[in-house]
């Protein structure tokens, strides 16, 4: 039975279509979610705005896009049919074969017919006489549910850089985080590229093979490490797929990032410099993001992270043969790990291309783009097409852009104009039966992102069918247990080194925007484990309200 009476089918009436839960967005999130719903047998309703499923996976197609998690890793576990039957085809998943896998899932567990495509969810509203959402889509329908899930992602805003004369550029403007679905041919373009984060640092490569000439701006440089991609054997799939019930376990239990891989047992000052050169250089040579668990407290202790950071800049001045060029390329103003660790193929040697040259957009900030050309430091550097890899509003940005009405008409906006306020990342406190998976306040970006995706998915269905199993009509964060929580994220990430970058974790990248720590850096073992305490407890810190109970009952 239903948490509420389903409409099902087409309203003869005026009265809008009725669901258990709709849920905001299919990226891999949205898809497991209404999975899981089906399973409980609920209604649900997932809007999309773009055409297919996918996410991230949809949206960032630009040249050399691919996760930087490893493809048996970075998949689903739910249907252990599903992760023994498909082949990924490399150690990193190429953007493509990501979004196939998305499809392909899509079609494996039905969930296209309750998705709508091309609907955009624009406003949420809480009746607080009936206990239900109002959701209103872009193609001006109305819904109501019981739950609303953001399921909206955590990078998926894509940002405008505020640069003069943008607009006036007479050449193409991609952005990597919206790329065309069609290809797009660089072939004998002068091509200039904004940015230097992780999406610059895969497409960089890639787009320097086809331009005629592909000019950097960087503003700041970043730490990337080696991917070493490679085919993967059967062989090596085959390790995995025996092992997965351990690799999973593992990844949920005891990885702090969701990543199987050997954890530390010592600091980086505990070795003396030749071993410790040697540990770095073994997996320097391995490749890939456990560059970062070489040592315990590389993310602790800055003498500890200064012998990594030193060890990634000696390499950068081994690759880039221009002495001038690898200085802007070493970065300097952050402990490493502190911002988003890229992964690269061929990254720095790229600079040593003859098509290729590193502008200094630091020293010398941007003037003005003209229709032609991009000028700083009193030169213009003439340019035929402009790719834009300046990041996202992150976190919260996807979800601000919706108009989202809690309690006595609260926005979420208002409500998190100093940064977001979040118990467990789950819940906001004066927004009753409103979920958000991966939302500030959780590991998140800081994590496998599947991993937590799968554990939030999973905390939030049994919580709908605990409400349903108990005629429960609400559930909300109730204020202290926010508060509390939200003073815990922020103390704990302040153990750390990584307030001392200035991250989209912080918030650092859209001007304006509060500068709070936001994902939970306490790690997603011990982070799972204060989840599942909180509901072994009766959902402990939100407040449940039955239906026969009176219904304007605000969290106390
Ligand atoms: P990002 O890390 O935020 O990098 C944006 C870049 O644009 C930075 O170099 C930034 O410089 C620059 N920038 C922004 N506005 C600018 C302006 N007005 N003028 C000049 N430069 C400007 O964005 P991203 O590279 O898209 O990556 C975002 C996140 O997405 C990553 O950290 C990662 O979590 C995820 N991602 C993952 C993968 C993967 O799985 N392999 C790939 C791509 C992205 P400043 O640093 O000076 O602000």
């Amino acid at each position: 039975m239903s948490a509420v009476q389903s409409v099902s089918g087409k309203s003869p009436s005026a009265t809008p279509e009725t669901y258990d839960v709709v849920v905001v967005g299919a990226g891999l999130a949205g898809m497991y979610m209404l999975h899981r719903l089906r399973g409980l047998k609920m209604t649900a309703r997932v809007f999309e705005q773009g055409d297919g499923v996918g996410g991230t996976w949809y949206w960032n197609r630009y040249p050399g896009a691919r996760c930087d998690v490893e493809s048996m890793q970075y998949s689903y576990s739910f249907s252990d049919e599903l992760q023994q039957e498909w082949d990924w085809s490399e150690r990193y998943a190429p953007q493509a074969e990501i979004l196939k896998y998305a499809n392909h899932v899509a079609d494996r567990f039905d969930l296209r017919p309750d998705i709508q495509f091309n609907t955009r969810v624009d406003r949420c509203v809480f009746d607080e006489d009936t206990n239900r959402w109002s959701v209103t889509t872009s193609d001006g329908a109305t819904v109501v549910a019981a739950f609303v899930v953001l399921a909206t992602g955590c990078l998926s805003n894509a940002r405008m850089p505020d640069i003069e004369g943008i607009s006036g550029f007479k050449g193409k403007v991609y952005h990597t985080g919206n790329w065309p679905h069609e290809p797009v041919d660089f072939t004998g373009l002068r091509v200039g590229m904004i940015g230097t984060g992780s999406s610059a640092i895969q497409s960089v490569p890639v787009i320097a093979e086809q331009a005629k000439h592909l000019t950097v701006f960087q503003r700041t440089a970043n730490f990337s490490i080696p991917a070493r991609n490679a085919p993967l054997t059967a062989e090596e799939r085959e390790i995995f797929r025996k092992n997965y019930p351990e690799v999973r376990r593992f990844a949920r239990e005891e990885a702090r990032n969701g990543i199987y891989t050997e954890l530390p047992d010592r600091g980086a000052l505990d070795d003396g410099d030749n071993d410790r050169r040697a540990k770095y250089e073994a997996r320097w040579r391995h490749g890939g993001l456990t560059f970062m668990s070489v040592y315990n407290n590389l993310a602790l202790d800055k003498t500890a992270n200064d012998t990594a950071a030193d060890f990634v800049r000696e390499k950068i001045a081994e690759i880039v043969r221009d002495p001038e060029t690898a200085r802007l390329l070493q970065p300097n103003n952050h402990p490493i790990g502190t911002k988003r660790i890229c992964i690269d193929t061929d990254y720095f040697a790229t600079f040593n291309r003859p098509n290729v040259m590193l502008v200094d957009i630091k020293s010398n900030p941007f003037e003005e783009i003209l229709p032609n050309a991009v000028r700083t430091g009193g030169k213009d550097y003439e340019i035929d097409a402009l790719v834009l890899a300046t990041g996202f509003d992150a976190m919260t940005g996807s979800v601000a852009k919706i108009d989202i009405r809690g309690r006595n008409g609260q926005t979420l906006n208002q409500k998190w104009a100093e940064g977001p306020k979040t118990y467990l990342g789950l819940m906001s406190a004066g927004f009753p039966n409103l979920f958000i998976i991966t939302g500030p306040g959780s590991p998140s970006v800081l994590s496998n992102m599947i991993v937590s995706i799968e554990q939030h998915v999973d905390w939030i269905s049994d919580c709908i069918a605990f409400m349903r199993d108990r005629g429960l009509d609400t559930m909300e964060a109730k204020k202290d247990a926010e508060d509390n929580w939200v003073a815990h994220v922020n103390e704990v990430a302040h153990t750390t080194l990584y307030p001392q970058a200035n991250s989209w974790y912080m918030g650092a990248n859209i001007p304006g925007k509060p500068q709070i720590f936001m994902p939970y850096i306490g790690g997603v073992g011990p982070y799972r484990q204060i989840c599942n305490d909180v509901a072994a407890k009766g959902y402990e810190g939100f407040a449940m309200t039955g239906a026969e109970r009176p219904r304007k009952m605000a969290a106390s």
